[in-house]
């Protein structure tokens, strides 16, 4: 049976943060599906389209993983897709609390699903997506924290100021 993995999230941007969290967790799984969640109570920064985009040419080089959206529950979706893993990082004590309900819960209601935490590697602990979403609205340099070439960071740069 194939080690599929949902890391799912908002990614409202995509970041290296997250980059790192998928990377690390490929020697894990066989297959991982970074799953943009359309249904959070969050207003879009990106569209969903853009987000799904810009993370597949982060990852076009490796075979294991795929990015789609989706919507309604994430148990739902990932028993659509046979994925027995939930992937999801941790910064902090915050996340842990907040990312404990959330499993115990999903447990509760889809017993065959895992969900699997990797702590954040110390450099990566700072990054959010909320603050890369305000450096980028202020003009600001978010390069730093945007993963990918330079070529799509300009993308990113670029479609916030269009
Ligand atoms: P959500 O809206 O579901 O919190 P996010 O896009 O903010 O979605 O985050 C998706 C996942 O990535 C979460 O598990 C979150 O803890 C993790 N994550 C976010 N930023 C980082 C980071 N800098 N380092 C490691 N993990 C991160």
């Amino acid at each position: 049976m194939l080690r599929k993995a949902v890391f799912p999230g908002s990614f409202d941007p995509f970041t290296i943060g997250h980059e790192s969290i998928v990377r690390r967790a490929l020697s894990l799984f066989d297959e991982i599906i970074i799953a943009i969640g359309k249904n959070t109570n969050k207003k879009d920064f990106y569209p969903v389209e853009k987000r799904e985009e810009w993370i597949a040419e982060v990852f076009a080089d490796v075979d294991k993983i795929c990015v789609a959206g989706y919507e309604g529950m994430t148990v739902d979706y990932c028993n659509s897709i046979n994925a027995g893993f939930l992937l999801r990082g941790l910064r902090t004590a915050m996340d842990f609390e907040y990312e404990r309900a959330i499993a115990q819960v999903n447990k509760e209601l889809e017993h065959n699903i895992e969900s699997v935490f990797l702590l954040t590697t110390p450099e990566y602990t700072h990054i959010n997506s909320s603050i890369v979403r305000d450096i980028l609205r202020q003009g600001g340099n978010a390069r730093p924290f945007l993963p990918g070439s330079e070529a799509l960071k300009d993308k990113i740069i670029n479609y916030t100021h269009s």
